[in-house]
């Protein structure tokens, strides 16, 4: 089956009128996009908003990052989760600060914890390059618009011949906009939806969902509580606000945290004693 004929146009069109109105959208600041990037990595949205205007408050620019204790950064971030990012984000920033940004999406992949993805979207939405930012709302709206799966490198050729001239960045956010808010993962509304020619209009759709299945066939899930990332995130939540480490965890499961922990050099253990960095 070839590819749908996409009506870039009317797309765009969808998403000059009803796009949300998100700060890391008002900047062309490639550190100010990195750091969303970066949050948004595993964070939805709304819970990213807060922690975005708040670590910006403390951390203006890659400067003040860089030059921060490693501890205040950690508490800026506490809460968010994955706080390894956090530390990742501060040596890029470290690099940032040495070198100089990089200016394409070559030289953005060399900075630490950014991927192809993330260096599509810095090199777009910051510096303008005509490059297409694939995330997985994207894969997902690409595969539903042709109703064919591709291989990674497939996908990245089709979102490529997408890119509507000197319009990457605008495209970009429109389709992953377009993933977000209406063509979801397991209910697309598709009567919202500008795609016109779309080739899953209103039928089952493809790529409903990523997630390992268990046995017979039902979602494969730990409750987070029961993860070893919520006993970390407790711990560090704790150490941020001046705290003891918390109680009420197994010591087999608390030591089994803290020694991840130290092992991201996200804790330091003296003795019995554990702090930030
Ligand atoms: S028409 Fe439906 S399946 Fe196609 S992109 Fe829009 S919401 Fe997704």
């Amino acid at each position: 089956m070839p590819a749908a004929a996409v009506d870039v146009e009317a797309i765009l069109a969808w998403y000059g009128q009803r796009r949300r109105d998100l700060p890391w959208r008002r900047t062309r600041d490639p550190y100010r996009i990195l750091v969303s990037e970066v949050m948004l990595q595993q964070t939805q949205v709304a819970r990213v908003v807060p922690y975005y205007q708040a670590f910006l408050a403390l951390f203006p620019d890659e400067a003040a990052l860089a030059a921060a204790p490693v501890a205040d950064v950690l508490r800026a971030w506490s809460g968010l989760g994955y706080n390894r990012r956090a530390l990742t984000l501060q040596t890029a920033a470290r690099v940032v600060v040495r070198d100089g940004w990089p200016r394409d999406v070559d030289g953005l992949r060399l900075l630490p914890g950014v991927g192809p993805y993330t260096a599509a979207a810095v090199a777009s939405f910051a510096f303008d390059l005509q490059v297409a930012a694939v995330d997985t709302n994207v894969r997902r709206v690409i595969a539903r618009l042709d109703r064919r799966e591709r291989t990674p490198a497939e996908l990245q050729r089709r979102a490529a011949a997408l890119l509507p001239p000197a319009r990457a960045a605008d495209w970009n956010q429109a389709v992953m906009e377009l993933g977000a808010t209406v063509c979801g993962s397991r209910t697309p509304v598709c009567d919202a939806c500008p795609a016109i020619g779309c080739r899953s209009r209103g039928r089952p759709a493809l790529a409903a969902s990523g997630r390992a299945r268990g046995a017979g066939g039902a979602p494969a899930r730990i409750r987070f509580e029961d993860s070893d990332r919520f006993v970390r995130g407790r711990i560090v939540a704790a150490l941020a606000a001046g705290e003891p480490l918390p109680d009420g965890f197994e010591p087999v499961r608390l030591e089994r945290a803290l020694a991840g922990l130290e092992r991201d050099g996200l804790v330091v253990r003296e003795g019995a004693s554990v702090r930030l960095p």
